[in-house]
């Protein structure tokens, strides 16, 4: 019964990691070579892992500030003032709403915005396209659904921050979360002077007390029954990427929560000769030296570099056949 050779499952909280690297480097390698290794490590290898952060979602055409949000967001400009808050979908997020009605008016408009209205995937289907073949798994922090909605089977999906579709109770109280796109549409339609009316305001089924978005903003973040089903199959995936050539694929994750794709990403390379790290950002694409060969570290605009790796990848598949 016992198998003394089958390794210890590697689960995501193994996985995570607070350490950081202190030899990084900016990679002087000139960019026509970094996407040419890039194409090379991910055509040799048998499991690609995507980390991506919010870079992604942005280098894919997602816009939170600036024209777009003073074009989408004038009616609660116009309530509140612009002020410190209502510049971008970030910072507003944090207004302190002086009512559920207020707050809701906000998060409807913001979760459908960024969420189930988002379409942004041309980049998406391009990059999945050229990782046709491959074992695949997306560990994710973005909460907008983008890999999904460019058709990768949810099963190989990890969301671990939240989801834009999904609302909890405030404080936790029980582990369920509750799709809510149909209601943020009914408070869409209802919505008047950036308020919704108090009968559509959502109050948690269990304590009666307010709900909220499902999003990791506080320790009352509910883990569900999906959630956790995610990262079983996450754990899954990520052990067996041990015994097989495997690329991280990290795309636009910076340093506002490093501790679940880049940091944790530098330390599985660092343990596994087989495992290769390959970063795109837009700026902060630094690799630890020590990692040799093994990573690559391209600062770049993101959207050009996925394509130029793709290209790549699809012509050396039609020069194979
Ligand atoms: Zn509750």
């Amino acid at each position: 019964m016992f198998n003394r050779n089958e390794k210890k499952m590697l689960r995501f909280s193994d996985f995570l990691s607070g350490e950081y690297a202190r030899d990084y480097i900016h990679q002087d390698t000139p960019y026509a070579e970094q996407i040419e290794r890039s194409a090379k490590l991910i055509r040799e290898a048998d499991y690609v892992l995507i980390g991506a952060g919010a870079g992604m979602s942005t280098a894919a055409g997602a816009e939170y500030g600036g024209k777009f949000f003073e074009e989408n967001f004038a009616e609660f400009q116009q309530v509140y003032g612009k002020g410190p808050y209502m510049q971008d979908m970030y910072s507003a997020g944090f207004y302190p709403f002086p009512d559920q009605e207020s707050k809701w008016g906000y998060w409807a408009h913001q979760a459908l915005l960024a969420g189930a209205d988002l379409d942004v995937t041309p980049l998406h289907k391009t990059l999945l396209e050229a990782l046709k073949g491959k074992k695949l798994f997306l560990l994710s922090t973005n909460a907008d659904h983008q890999f999904e909605k460019a058709g990768m089977p949810v099963e190989q999906i990890f969301q671990t921050q939240g989801s834009y579709r999904l609302i909890q109770c405030r404080r936790g109280c029980h582990n369920k979360t509750y799709d809510a796109v149909e209601l943020f549409r009914q408070m869409e339609q209802a919505r008047r002077h950036a308020k919704i009316p108090s009968e559509l305001v959502p109050r948690c089924p269990v304590c009666g007390g307010e709900m909220a978005m499902n999003l990791r903003v506080d320790d009352h973040f509910v883990e569900d029954e999906n959630w956790h089903a995610a990262e079983e199959r996450f754990s899954r995936f990520l052990s067996a990427c041990r015994d097989g050539k495997t690329v991280l694929l990290e795309l636009g994750v910076g340093f506002n929560t490093p501790t679940i794709i880049r940091f944790p990403f530098e330390k599985l390379a660092r343990q596994h000769e087989n495992i290769s790290l390959v970063r795109l950002s837009r700026s902060k694409a630094v690799v630890p030296a020590s990692l040799g060969e093994r990573a690559v570290g391209i600062n770049a605009d993101m959207a050009q570099s996925i394509t130029d790796i793709a290209d790549i990848l699809r012509a050396r598949d039609r020069g194979a056949q």
